[in-house]
């Protein structure tokens, strides 16, 4: 009935997973089967400056399997950017993203590749359940993706990761994003279009650590709220107004207690209190200020997003 062949390109960012890979590639080539004659499959790993065996193992499986493709990084340059080398490589009318450690079973894409020939541009993953995750991991994401979509003007979806599929016209319009402080998962909503989600239980990964540390993902998070949203500092001169506003009210108060009454009036203590509080206050907001400073001096400078050492299979 539908004499379209279609080619379905998944992206894999790879750092460090040496444990995982071999069985995720295998899992991934399996997918064929599922798609029988409607359409092919290519594999875009990115081996993000992997320090283990990761991309031997890859180039390993790119001599057997000419449909899997790999663009190596000269360096480690993240998750966010290794995805995006992935998307600009793809070739395909579809494009899928999904973790290297098999958290997000690959299985669902076929699933998703169904609902994209429905009529939606990007088919997200939502994550009902979250297994082997941390209390801490669990009660932070929450909060996260509450106070993200408090924050932004576009709305993100809550319980969402770059676990997705995208048809070629979504794709398209990404790529012409080239920020270079990246959370595709807010820039995906942004572009638009249809959009359904996929809900499923996100699986414990299959071998390995996290490649999230704290500090990764503290900054990550920041990122996502500082890329995505004016907020941050339309609340700084809102504080600002409001202190103006008591330290008025305030200095009207002791005006009347030294005019119509004996009180004395504190002087130093007042003072200082009132210094040491606005002081404070000055260099958070000044902090906020050059948090958004210290972006705009990234991006003009202009440099391109990744370094790519090999590609192999292209
Ligand atoms: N990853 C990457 N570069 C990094 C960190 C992670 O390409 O600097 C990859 C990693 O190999 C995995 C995916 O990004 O395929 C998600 O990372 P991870 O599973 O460690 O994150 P978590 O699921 O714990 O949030
Ligand atoms: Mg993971």
């Amino acid at each position: 009935m539908l004499p379209t062949h279609h080619l379905i390109s998944i992206v894999v960012p790879v750092f460090n997973e040496e444990e995982s890979i071999q069985e995720t590639i295998k899992r991934l080539l399996a997918l064929r089967g599922s798609f029988d004659n409607e359409a092919n499959i290519e594999l875009i790993f990115i081996d993000d400056g992997s320090n283990d065996s990761s991309l031997r193992l890859l180039r390993d499986a790119a001599t057997r399997e000419q449909c899997i493709k790999i663009i190596s990084f000269s360096r480690n340059f993240g998750h966010q950017i290794a995805i995006t080398a992935g998307i600009d490589a793809a070739q395909g009318d579809y494009v899928a993203v999904i973790d290297a450690d098999l958290q997000d079973p690959p299985e669902l894409i076929r699933d998703m590749y169904s609902l994209a020939l429905a009529g939606y541009d990007v088919v997200y993953g939502k994550r009902r359940t979250r297994a082997g995750e941390t209390m801490f991991k669990k009660l932070t994401a929450t909060a996260f993706y509450r106070i993200l979509s408090y924050m932004c003007e576009i709305p993100i979806p809550t319980d969402t990761g770059d676990f997705r599929l995208m048809s070629r016209r979504a794709v398209n319009a990404l790529s012409e994003l080239r920020e270079r402080h990246r959370f595709v998962r807010g820039m995906v909503p942004w572009v638009g279009f249809p959009t359904a989600p996929l809900e499923y239980d996100r699986e414990e990964r299959f071998a390995g650590t996290s490649k999230y540390p704290l500090r990764k993902m503290l900054a990550f998070a920041t990122n996502g709220i500082l890329s995505f949203s004016r907020k941050p500092l339309a609340v700084a001169s809102r504080l600002g107004f409001l202190v103006l506003f008591s330290g008025l009210l305030l200095g009207l108060y002791m005006l009347g207690l030294k005019l119509f009454t004996d009180i004395p009036v504190a002087g130093l203590t007042v003072i200082l209190l009132t210094i040491i509080m606005f002081s404070g206050m000055q260099i958070i907001l000044i902090g906020v200020v050059g948090e958004y400073i210290a972006r705009i001096f990234e991006e003009v400078k202009g440099r391109p997003l990744y370094v790519v050492a090999e590609k192999v299979n292209f």
